[in-house]
C-alpha cells in the first residue's frame, strides 16, 4: 500500500462518482451544447451569488484567464510573494499576459490591507507599471493551507476600489477555507471580480477548474479559453465529476482537515522535528532537524511507501485528502512516532 500525501490531486474518482460520470448527457461544448458542462457552471455560478461561470480543464488555465482579461501588456498585478500564479504557472503571467507581478512580504502567503495601500496608492508615472490587478489565494498553498481573516478581505477589497484595481481570487482550494472557517461561497462571491476553483484538489475530481465572474467578463473569458486551447467537446462527462463533488465532498473535507491536525500533533511531540507550522485546513508544512536533512527524510519515507513533498528551505509538506483513509493516517502516525 502506498501512503501518497503529495498533494490532493492525487485523489481517484469514487465508484460513485465514476457512476455519475459514465451516465452523463453530453454535447459539443464548443457549440455550448454540453448539458452537463451547463448545468455545472449554472450551479456553480448560484452558489456564488456570480453572474456566470465557465468550466476549464486546469486551474492554470482559469488564472491565467482571469489575469488575461483584467490586464493588458505592461500592466502589473499585485500579490503576495508566495502566490501560485507567481511561483507555480510556468511564468505564465509573462508569458500570457505581459504582466509583471509586485510581490507583497505577506505571512504564510496573506498580507494585510494596509501592505496592499502601500504599493497600490503611488501616484502613476510614465516610468512605472500601472497597477491593475490584486490577486490572493485562499487557502494559500505555498502558505500552508492558511485561511484568509474575511474582515481583512473587506478592507483589501475597498482598496482594490479606491485604486480602482480588480480583485481576482485563486480558491483552488477556496471550499477547505469555507469548511474551516463555517464561511459561505456568496460572501465571496461579493468580493471578487473573478474567483476560480479547483474541482480536481480536495474535492476529488480527476480534473477541473471553474471561473466566475461578470456576464460580460466571462463572454471575455470563453473567448480567452478559446485561445489558450482550452476548447473542450464532450466534456460533460468531466463536468459531471464536478457536479457530483460540489454535491458529495464539500462538508467531509472537514475529515481531511481533522486528520491534518491529529498529524500536526503527532509531529510536535516527536523530538526530530524542529517546526510545524500552525495547521488550518489539509496541508501540513513541518521542518526536521538539520542532522536528518529534508529529502533524506523524505526518501527515508519513501522506503517506507509514504510519499511527501520537499517545498525548499527544507520545508516538508504532507496533504491529506480523499483517499487517505483511516488506515493510512494509523501507520503514518506510527512510523512518525518511530522513526
Ligand atoms: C493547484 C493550484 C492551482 C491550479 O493548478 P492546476 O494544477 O493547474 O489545476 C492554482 N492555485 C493554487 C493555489 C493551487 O494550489
Amino acid at each position: 500500500m502506498i501512503i501518497d500525501l503529495i498533494s490532493d490531486t492525487v485523489t481517484r474518482p469514487t465508484k460513485e462518482m465514476l457512476a455519475s460520470m459514465m451516465s452523463a448527457k453530453v454535447g459539443d461544448d464548443v457549440f455550448n451544447m454540453d448539458p452537463t458542462v451547463n448545468e455545472l457552471q449554472e450551479k456553480a455560478a448560484k452558489m456564488f451569488g456570480m453572474e456566470a461561470a465557465l468550466f476549464f480543464p486546469s486551474g492554470t488555465m482559469a488564472n491565467q484567464t482571469a489575469i488575461k482579461l483584467h490586464t493588458q501588456p505592461g500592466d502589473q498585478l499585485i500579490c503576495d510573494k508566495y502566490a501560485h500564479v507567481y511561483n507555480y504557472e510556468g511564468g505564465g503571467v509573462a508569458f500570457n499576459s505581459g504582466v509583471t507581478c509586485k510581490l507583497i512580504d505577506g505571512n504564510r502567503g496573506m498580507f494585510t490591507a494596509e501592505q496592499l495601500e502601500e504599493v497600490a496608492s503611488t501616484t502613476p508615472q510614465i516610468y512605472l507599471p500601472f497597477n491593475k490587478l490584486v490577486c490572493i489565494e485562499n487557502t494559500t498553498n505555498k502558505g500552508g493551507g492558511a485561511c484568509w481573516d474575511f474582515s481583512e478581505l473587506e478592507k483589501i477589497k475597498k482598496v482594490t476600489k479606491d485604486n480602482n484595481l480588480k480583485f481576482h481570487l485563486d480558491g483552488a482550494r477556496l471550499f477547505s477555507a469555507l469548511v474551516a472557517k463555517n464561511e459561505t461561497p456568496k460572501q465571496y462571491g461579493q468580493l471578487f471580480d473573478t474567483i476560480s476553483i479547483c474541482l480536481s484538489k480536495g474535492l476529488g475530481a480527476p480534473i477541473g477548474s471553474i471561473l466566475l465572474g461578470s456576464k460580460k467578463d466571462i463572454e471575455k473569458a470563453l473567448r480567452l479559453r478559446k485561445l489558450l486551447g482550452g476548447g473542450m467537446r464532450q466534456v460533460g462527462f468531466l463536468a459531471a465529476a464536478g457536479i457530483y463533488a460540489l454535491d458529495n465532498h464539500v462538508n467531509r473535507l472537514a475529515e481531511d482537515h481533522q486528520k491534518a491536525k491529529e498529524i500536526g500533533i503527532v509531529l510536535k511531540s516527536c523530538s526530530y522535528i524542529t517546526k510545524v507550522e500552525s495547521i488550518e485546513t489539509n496541508i501540513v508544512i513541518f521542518y526536521v532537524d538539520k542532522e536528518i536533512g529534508a529529502d533524506n527524510f523524505i526518501a527515508k519515507m519513501k522506503d517506507k511507501n509514504i510519499l511527501l513533498t520537499p517545498m525548499g528551505e527544507g520545508k516538508i509538506r504532507i496533504v491529506t485528502h480523499l483517499d487517505y483513509t483511516n488506515e493510512m493516517h494509523e501507520i503514518l502516525l506510527r512510523e512518525l512516532k518511530n522513526f
